[in-house]
């Protein structure tokens, strides 16, 4: 087990795109709708447009931006829905923090679609657990693309769309492009495809054997980036868009618990869940903070602010178990919850700050971290977790 390997962690990126969204928030919603052809848009008697039709529709010949008169031509026992953005955005936001269970590093394209940072982790997998978790929890189902990079990410999920997955890994990116037609490329339009074509060139494969002037010729300042794409090579990052301003973990119990015996194995796995989140962000914090709500549904918060930033579990752990230890827990508990502040980035923490102690600790939560992303699931845990709780029950018996 090596620390340092997670700076070259393999590129793993996952697009993520909902299919038929509005459409398909529809038929979850209204069980009667299902398996009939819903299109989400302007009335036709309007001149407005088709925003997001069901692929029951599609099979006619709709499809979104389309004049609704005409969807409705081609599909006259459609039927047609005024869009209610709000329950989408509600959808929307219930799809995007299942995507935050799995990395911190998540890029919001619109309002259905979003690229995942998973990188060093099996992108596969998570892909295939995002779309169970989604199904399962959610009710609709999304279509993911896996690959090293970006623009092939989303090439992959739009041709395994919809309820697909499919996979373009490094060794397969080069023969993939080979055969794949030009306009899947990002920035080639209708226009500039029939340009090309009218030159002789369908292909990726084709377009790549040609000249660095001719690439600046046809695309001008794009040139060197689109002559890039055909060779597989991307380096753009997923971005956030978004500072980060805390990280929280709550959990709501099954049953409630009494007293801080029965929360702290909780209050573990929280904090390296916490823990976890801030290291993928290169995030250390200043502000620890615990809450809890009682049966009664009475909600306490306490924080405390430090003077050195933190992002180990054992360290945040120990802060938040002195915070835990100060709340009078003299009713059932049905909520615990810890949250990091004032996060600062962890290279901006001065070294000679750090203790011998502390560099330890940093040392651990990398090796701990690289087996969290390699098995997608976190395989160390703190001694006062509930996991290692569990171990040790089953080594006793
Ligand atoms: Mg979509």
């Amino acid at each position: 087990m090596s620390a340092s390997g997670s700076n070259n962690l393999q590129r793993s990126i996952i697009h993520v795109d909902a299919d038929a969204f509005f459409a398909s928030v529809e038929q979850r919603d209204d069980p009667s709708l299902r398996g009939k052809p819903v299109i989400v848009g302007s009335d036709p008697k309007t001149r407005g447009v088709v925003s997001t039709c069901s692929y029951e529709a599609r099979s006619f010949g709709v499809h979104s931006a389309m004049p609704s008169y005409q969807a409705y031509k081609l599909c006259p026992q459609g039927i047609f829905i005024k869009p209610r953005m709000k329950r989408y955005q509600e959808v929307s936001n219930a799809m995007f923090e299942i995507f935050s269970r799995y990395s911190p590093i998540v890029e919001k394209v619109s309002i259905d679609e979003g690229f995942i940072d998973v990188s060093g982790a099996d992108g596969q997998n998570i892909a295939i657990c995002i779309r169970n978790d989604v199904k399962n929890e959610i009710g609709i189902t999304v279509t993911a693309g896996v690959s090293y990079c970006k623009y092939l990410a989303k090439i992959a999920s739009d041709l395994a769309k919809p309820d697909g997955l499919m996979v373009i890994t490094p060794d397969r990116a080069y023969s993939f492009l080979s055969n794949l037609p030009v306009s899947r490329l990002p920035g080639i339009g209708p226009k500039t495809q029939a340009k090309l074509v009218s030159m002789g060139i369908s292909t990726v494969g084709v377009m790549r054997q040609m000249s660095e002037d001719w690439f600046e010729d046809v695309f001008g300042k794009r040139g060197r980036r689109v002559r890039e794409l055909c060779f597989g090579i991307d380096d753009e990052p997923v971005t956030t868009g978004q500072d980060v301003k805390s990280v929280s973990e709550e959990m709501t119990f099954a049953e409630d618990i009494i007293g801080i015996g029965g929360l702290k194995p909780h209050l573990a796995d929280l904090c390296q869940n916490v823990c976890f989140r801030l290291r993928r962000s290169r995030l250390k914090c200043k502000t620890v903070g615990v809450k809890v709500r009682f049966s009664d549904f009475s909600t306490i918060t306490r924080e405390q602010t430090l003077h050195i930033p933190v992002s180990s579990d054992a360290e945040l752990f120990s802060l938040a178990v002195d915070l835990l230890g100060s709340v009078s827990l003299d009713k059932p508990v049905r909520l615990l919850g810890v949250v990091a502040k004032g996060l600062v980035p962890e290279n901006n923490v001065q070294p000679m700050l750090f203790s011998a102690h502390m560099a330890s600790w940093d040392a651990v939560a990398k090796s701990s971290d690289a087996l969290r992303v390699k098995y997608g699931k976190p395989v160390l845990f703190l001694g006062a977790s509930l996991k290692s709780q569990e171990r040790k029950k089953r080594e006793q018996q």
